[in-house]
């Protein structure tokens, strides 16, 4: 395993990708794997000024790409689908590697993030416009779309292949190019995805990456930057602010994909060998490290016990440990300080009257955390206003459905919500009421590369993936002609 792991750190570059090459910088920054608390590699540390170079390699490269023909830009990113499929367990170890997960969550994330170059090679070619008279009868109505520019993509450290590749590949497919700046503490992934668009064939200064330990004022300069056309960040909500604060200055057109809190309901009637297959899989997919992780679970009190005990027994199954070892069904969280504010969180429902259990042990060492059931929770107490991020699952029994929706609506946030009900048309009834951008149905997962993923209310603006995901690269452009 000690070689394969080594092979794999060595196939990755440690430097910025701007324009053609690789460029070292003399000031590094570590990445460390949380499972072992061991430094897997030095990284480059972009400055400002090094930011600003790869806005200007990428505007540079914008004329040329914007100006290939939407087929050749396809097979651009056919090619880097069809390579990252060939070595799909390279990424998830590298994603292993650097972000703690479990080897099945790190070979679904890869597939996953493979996927969405294949999703945006078939839409590259498949933006349409309109042309119509105008009412009036006076001219002709033109609608095109043409890529924005330079897209500055900042992205988090729980998904660090897909939410990498959900954005370039749109912006890409649309003729953008691309800045990404990728979390801190998994850019290693970020990296490998960007060497494999060069050897798909991406031109120079088409992808450009910048790692950086200071997120705060690279940013800020490259958005006050006027060859910077668009951003695209997905992380939490408050930063997702701070950003925004940043665009409006040059009113920059902003994709944000934000925090959740998302509510799990089980309806009276609902099947509970179901909800909790679902549950299972809403709660723990990525270590509970998710937007879309359910954080709140509404459970009707004549379900309420049965639902609990046996989700509780799922949960004691599950088997915790290296994420390299694919036995084991989930892995380190990213930092021992990430372990620690989700444990907090668990001593606060605790306080807060309670009953918090571990479903089973985990390692001592490293940033591992066993699961926990929390009964008693009252809505409105800390575990159902805050996103968590982790694997604790605070149950809150309720006496009906319109309780149940009118608690789950109850935050800021909108991004998702899983709804089990005794069947379908009772699901979608309960979905149409839910104040989110996605809505699971009897069923624990919704992400798809071909859906609109995107929330509601203060989990974002805008959509990725779908149909709608390349238009957050693209400029609608009307043209009146005479008759
Ligand atoms: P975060 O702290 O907001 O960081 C996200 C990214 O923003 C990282 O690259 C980070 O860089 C950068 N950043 C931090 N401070 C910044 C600043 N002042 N200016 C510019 N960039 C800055 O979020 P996270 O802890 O990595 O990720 C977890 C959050 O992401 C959760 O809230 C989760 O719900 C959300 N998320 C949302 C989605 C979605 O699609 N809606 C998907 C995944 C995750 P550094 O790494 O250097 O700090």
């Amino acid at each position: 395993m000690t070689q394969v792991v080594d092979e794999t750190l060595a196939a990755v570059p440690r430097g910025l990708l701007i324009g053609s090459d690789w460029v070292s910088t003399d000031a590094t920054f570590e990445v460390t794997d949380p499972a072992r608390g061991e430094v897997l590699a030095q990284v480059a540390d972009a400055g400002v000024a090094e930011a600003l170079d790869a806005v200007v390699a990428a505007h540079d490269a914008f004329g040329g790409w914007a100006a290939t023909a939407p087929r050749a830009r396809a097979e651009v990113l056919r090619r880097a689908y069809e390579i990252m499929s060939a070595e799909l367990e390279q990424c998830a170890r590298l994603i292993v590697l650097e972000n703690g997960k479990a080897w099945n969550d790190a070979m679904g994330e890869a597939a996953y993030a493979a996927e969405f170059f294949r999703w945006f090679s078939e839409e590259a070619s498949r933006v349409s416009g309109d042309f119509r008279l105008a009412p009036s009868g006076d001219k002709t109505i033109i609608v095109d779309h043409q890529p924005m520019g330079v897209a500055y993509m900042i992205t988090p450290w729980n998904f660090p292949a897909a939410m990498a590749t959900r954005k370039l590949a749109p912006a890409l497919a649309a003729g953008c190019t691309a800045v990404l700046k990728p979390a801190a503490e998994t850019p290693l992934t970020a990296l490998w995805v960007a060497e494999v668009l060069r050897r798909a064939g991406a031109p120079s200064g088409v992808v450009n990456v910048i790692t950086t330990s200071q997120p705060g004022p690279v940013s800020e300069s490259v958005l006050a930057d006027r060859r910077t056309a668009t951003l695209s960040f997905t992380g939490s909500t408050f930063v997702g602010k701070l950003l925004l604060e940043q665009t409006a200055r040059r009113a920059l057109p902003s994709s944000m994909e934000l925090g959740g809190n998302a509510p799990l309901l089980v309806l009276q009637g609902a099947d509970v060998e179901e909800a909790v297959e679902g549950a299972v899989l809403a709660k723990m997919r990525n270590g509970g490290s998710a937007c879309t992780a359910a954080n709140r679970f509404y459970v009707h009190e004549s379900l309420a016990t049965e639902f609990t005990n046996a989700f509780e027994r799922a949960l004691g199954a599950l088997k915790i440990g290296s994420g390299l070892d694919p036995a084991h069904d989930l892995g380190a969280l990213v930092s021992v300080k990430e372990r620690d504010k989700v444990l907090d969180l668990v001593h606060k429902a605790e306080e807060e009257g309670g009953a918090a259990s571990p479903a089973t042990g985990a390692p001592a060492e490293g940033a591992f955390l066993s699961p926990y059931v929390v009964r008693g929770v009252t809505h409105g107490q800390t575990l159902t206003r805050e996103e968590i991020f982790g694997p604790v699952a605070p149950i809150i029994t309720v006496q009906s459905t319109d309780e149940a929706v009118e608690m789950a609506n109850d935050t800021e946030y909108g991004l998702i919500s899983y709804v089990f009900a005794p069947n379908a048309g009772e699901g979608i009834r309960v979905a149409r009421r839910m104040d989110t951008g996605m809505v699971a149905i009897n069923r624990g997962v919704a992400s798809d590369p071909a859906a609109p993923f995107g929330g509601m209310k203060e989990s974002g603006l805008g959509r990725e993936g779908g149909f709608a995901g390349i238009h957050e690269f693209l400029e609608t452009k009307y043209m009146a002609v005479d008759l």
